[in-house]
């Protein structure tokens, strides 16, 4: 069993290759979720998941697109969160790192919105953060993990000043899945901490990527989802191939021999977080 958590099956990239892909996927007993970053590729990722078994659709506006969002485009995006195969709100978050991207104060406040609106839709969210740590975390707090509610034991029921609060538990919250995470081991701690899930792609092959290592070390196997974003960042020994959702097996390789686990422990254990983070029935492993 195997699930790669994050990946762009339905990116033009595959256009030539998809049919043939799927087939490799199927034989290698694979699970995708195939993520949207604005409407279009949302609707793409959507339509996959209706024509192929293996694939889940995640929907929402990526950091670099939020430029172009409006409320309407966004209601008509979260609109696609009554499919069944739609099983989060992704890829969101902040990107700092390319000069084009949209100024941070739109990228925050369209991280803003979407996380409220996942929370009310009761739906789990994959975040993208780049050269962006400090902020993501602070959003994520505000907007997930320290959300104040109205006491449902109070008399009045309303948040305010002053008002009675009280903190959403852990097992309650809009649960949260770091995607390709690329901070220090003290701060996935943290997260995991808040109950957040961490997913390490590629870069945890990589000789240079010392800090993916010490988060796959840092963490227990059960907080650790693996994933490919393909068709971008190919692991080891792919590196500089074109990506491919089936490459996640390289990825579930190295956290074996991180955790000092068997490739297959390694391989059941992502999947089964996977599945849980997702909400979806996992499959009784084959033997
Ligand atoms: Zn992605």
């Amino acid at each position: 069993m195997l699930f790669d958590s994050h990946c762009h099956f339905t990116d033009p990239g595959f256009d030539d290759c998809r049919d043939q892909l799927a087939e490799q996927i199927r034989d290698l007993g694979l699970t995708i979720a195939d993520i949207g970053t604005d409407l279009d590729t949302s609707l793409a990722a959507l339509r996959a998941a209706k024509q192929w078994d293996f694939c889940y659709a995640v929907v929402g506006w990526h950091p670099s697109e939020v430029g172009r969002l409006t409320e309407e485009l966004l209601a008509r995006t979260l609109e696609l969160c009554k499919e069944p195969k739609v099983v989060a709100v992704g890829e969101i978050g902040l990107d700092y790192h390319w000069e084009e991207n949209p100024p941070r104060e739109i990228q925050q406040h369209w991280f803003r919105r979407q996380l409220q609106e996942a929370v009310r839709l009761g739906m789990p969210v994959c975040i993208h953060s780049r050269d962006a740590d400090g902020d993501t975390f602070q959003i994520l707090k505000e907007e997930v993990f320290l959300k104040r509610v109205p006491d449902p034991d109070s008399a009045q029921g309303s948040v305010g000043p002053g008002s009675p609060e009280r903190t959403v538990k852990a097992s309650d919250r809009t649960k949260v899945l770091m995607h390709c995470f690329s901070g220090s081991a003290e701060l996935a701690r943290q997260y995991v901490k808040l109950g957040a899930k961490i997913s390490l792609g590629g870069p945890v092959t990589y000789k240079n990527a010392r800090h993916s290592v010490n988060v796959a070390e840092a963490l227990d196997i059960g907080d650790l989802l693996i994933e490919t974003d393909s068709p971008y960042m190919a692991p080891v020994p792919m590196r500089g191939k074109q990506n491919k959702p089936t490459y996640v097996q390289y990825v579930a390789k190295r956290i074996a021999e991180i955790k000092g686990i068997t490739y297959k422990e390694a391989a059941d254990a992502t999947y089964r977080n996977a599945c849980s983070f997702y909400g979806i029935a996992a499959e009784q492993p084959r033997d």
